[in-house]
């Protein structure tokens, strides 16, 4: 299995290229990889960029109010209130509108597709790899992006909302997905730990501790950049 170059680095591409090789012979049980979202997957925060939409139509203030509570309190505060935004909407509507706001944020650039990530997502299934995507926005949310990489929506695990007669409620229906949380999550729902994790933030933190392989787009955050280089992450430039 050939990964594509793109803009990996050198030995970036080589250290994804190796694992691929190393997990291709037969296994006991099919390797699983877990990718973090928002600026892992893709340029951007999808997330965040929904919020911002519905600032303008359904929450005026809500920017401000979620900013508000991640200063405040702490990031987890402010997640759980993003992803509670979504509720008041039908599951239809609520798809139409991020499908809206994925395809106006791409028009506008500020946010990108990462095409080496879904062609190393696309080697690791061709492979024999379980993939994941793992993220701290709205499950809606990427379980709407995800088939854009084509990768089935359920195959996301993200924060999760009830849902009552097709209404999506502002409440949380599972653990809030964020650090140590993301953990709690794959073993909830996938029930095996992962060999290969990706991510980019403190958010990922745990997760990316728990798998033996991992890549970190590094932003500069100093306590990643430590983990890193202790135990043997590889580190990508973010695209
Ligand atoms: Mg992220």
């Amino acid at each position: 299995m050939t990964l594509i170059q793109g803009r990996w680095t050198d030995s970036v591409h080589q250290g994804l290229q190796n694992m691929l090789t190393h997990y291709s012979r037969p296994l006991p049980e099919r390797p699983v990889a877990v990718f973090d979202w928002d600026n892992t997957c893709i340029t951007g925060d999808i997330g965040e960029a929904v919020l911002r939409h519905l600032d303008t139509s359904h929450h005026p203030g809500c920017v401000a109010k979620y900013l508000e509570l991640c200063e405040t309190y702490d990031k987890s505060v402010g997640y759980t209130f993003c992803a509670e935004a979504l509720g008041g909407l039908t599951e239809g509507d609520a798809e139409t509108l991020i499908n809206e706001v994925i395809d106006r944020q791409i028009a506008a650039g500020s946010i990108q597709a990462r095409p080496e990530i879904e062609a190393l997502m696309h080697a690791m299934t061709d492979s024999g790899w379980d993939v994941w995507m793992v993220t701290a926005s709205a499950q809606p949310i990427v379980r709407a992006f995800a088939p854009r990489y084509k990768q089935p929506a359920d195959r996301v695990i993200g924060v999760e909302l009830a849902v009552k007669n097709g209404v999506i409620q502002p409440t949380l229906a599972g653990p809030l997905t964020y650090r140590q949380g993301k953990v709690d999550a794959i073993d909830q729902r996938i029930g095996r730990r992962p060999t290969f994790a990706a991510g980019d933030a403190l958010t990922d933190y745990e997760m990316l501790h728990a798998a033996p392989h991992a890549l970190l787009f590094d932003h500069g955050n100093a306590e990643l950049l430590t983990a890193a280089e202790s135990r043997g992450w590889w580190v990508q430039p973010p695209f």
